[in-house]
């Protein structure tokens, strides 16, 4: 498998970057994790949308769908013109419902919610997908092919069950949305540090962070990390990681 990071902040852009997006590829698949603002654009300098096999959503906060929406424009109109008439399959938590059924729209998307047990078969790639503690419903989703194993966490703060979800993980990549001067009780997204710890807990074989509040130093989040998990990387947007 093949990841393109297509946007690496949250919850706002930094100037000229792109919130939660990222191109999961295989010999018979073509998956975007998350659809946050921005990614659209970086998605199509790789693949056009009717190349898309599905959609996934970690879940439903904007900085991780909003061009979600913009999707549905332009396939509702391709296939008004006859530009090309597939449905795009996407995939996404059901709460909150408001938000759930923001997505639905028949020209455009064939929807799905996901739960702890939903197993899926995207061409020859096999999801799974595990609940995360945020706000929002949220889950982990897991991507196995050819023996390689790539988890994402979306957003959470810190669980048990990404250790578990990332136990060998070939690629875990976390939401590091916080440095430790600004946790607190109660913080929605993992620290540099947790992050490291998760994945050297995990026995996972490489760690990359992810979900940068635009204001960080990133090199400050890969100290943090690092103290528990050599290595650990930093996600760049339109870098290719082999997986
Ligand atoms: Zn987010
Ligand atoms: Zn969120």
């Amino acid at each position: 498998m093949k990841l393109t990071v297509l946007g690496n902040n949250g919850p706002f852009p930094a100037a000229g970057g792109a919130c939660s997006g990222y191109l999961l590829q295989s010999a018979m698949a073509n998956i975007l994790i998350d659809c946050g603002n921005g990614t659209l654009a970086n998605l199509q300098k790789i693949v056009s949308i009717d190349k898309l096999d599905a959609v996934v959503l970690t879940h439903l906060h904007s900085d991780h769908v909003s061009d979600i929406h913009i999707m549905k424009y332009a396939i509702e109109i391709k296939r008004r013109r006859g530009i090309f008439d597939k449905l795009l399959k996407v995939y996404a938590p059901a709460e909150p419902a408001e938000e759930f059924n923001r997505l639905v729209a028949k020209d455009a998307f064939i929807l799905e919610a996901v739960s702890d047990d939903t197993k899926l078969d995207i061409g020859d790639t096999k999801l799974s997908f595990a609940r995360m503690k945020h706000p929002f419903m949220d889950f982990a989703v897991c991507a196995e092919n050819r023996g390689k194993k790539f988890v994402f966490s979306g957003d959470t703060s810190w669980t048990d069950d990404i250790v578990e979800f990332g136990r060998g993980a070939d690629l875990l990549m976390l939401d590091a949305g916080l440095l430790e001067k600004d946790f607190t009780e109660g913080a929605v997204h993992m620290t540099g540090a947790q992050c490291g710890k998760a994945a050297a807990q995990a026995g996972a074989k490489r760690l990359l962070l992810t979900h940068f509040w635009p204001d960080y130093d990133i090199k400050d989040l890969l100290a943090e990390a690092s103290a528990y998990f050599s290595g650990a990387e930093a996600a760049v947007i339109m870098k290719e990681y082999e997986i």
